[in-house]
């Protein structure tokens, strides 16, 4: 089945607290990794077509609404690499650590496209399954991170910030839940 197959078939769109806020909301469940990998090479394909499209930096399944599955599956599709995504099924933390630092963050749920203050941690290590069901454990960033007291512009990019990002939506968590509206006159003196 190729992509717009896909994405007629199942309805498939962006969910946002808008159109689907139920959706984005939810707690993902887990995957059975030997009978529902089909779910997952389908939701695979779809994240690396809208990742393209909007240029995310990272996607889960709460962002992508279809009617494949009644709530969203544990699966998110992030950096692990310098230019190189991959598809991580059932992620879990494993640690969290450092001094929290403010961030400054977008999301494509959040319909109103503004920018939130979120405290995030400079390290993060994460387990997980692979596409090929393959466990696998994912380290970013430092311990060692010396924090700054003011929001870093456009630091999404961070990869350690865009799993933590990722990971709380899977638990139904947006940024609009946990930050705070970034206000960017604060900056201007
Ligand atoms: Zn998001």
């Amino acid at each position: 089945m190729n992509i717009s197959e896909i994405l007629e078939n199942y309805s498939v769109e962006i969910a946002t607290l808008e159109n689907h806020y139920n959706w984005v909301k939810t707690n993902a469940r887990e995957i059975n990794l030997e009978t529902e990998m089909h779910l997952v090479s389908k939701l695979d394909q779809i994240m690396h077509y809208f990742s393209d499209l909007y240029k995310f930096v990272g996607v889960s399944s709460n962002n992508i609404y279809w009617n494949l599955t009644e709530t969203p599956i544990r699966v998110m599709l992030i950096p692990v690499a310098q230019r190189r995504y991959q598809t991580i099924i059932n992620p879990e933390y494993i640690e969290l650590a450092g001094k929290e630092i403010d961030n400054v963050e977008a999301c494509g749920s959040v319909p109103d496209n503004n920018n939130y203050v979120i405290k995030r941690k400079p390290y993060v290590l994460i387990s997980g399954y692979t596409l090929e069901r393959k466990y696998t454990e994912l380290e970013y960033g430092s311990k060692d991170y010396d924090a700054g007291e003011y929001p870093e512009l456009s630091s999404y990019h961070h990869r350690e910030w865009i799993i933590q990002h990722e990971m709380d939506h899977l638990y139904g968590t947006t940024i609009k839940d946990m930050g705070i509206l970034f206000d960017f006159n604060s900056l201007i003196q």
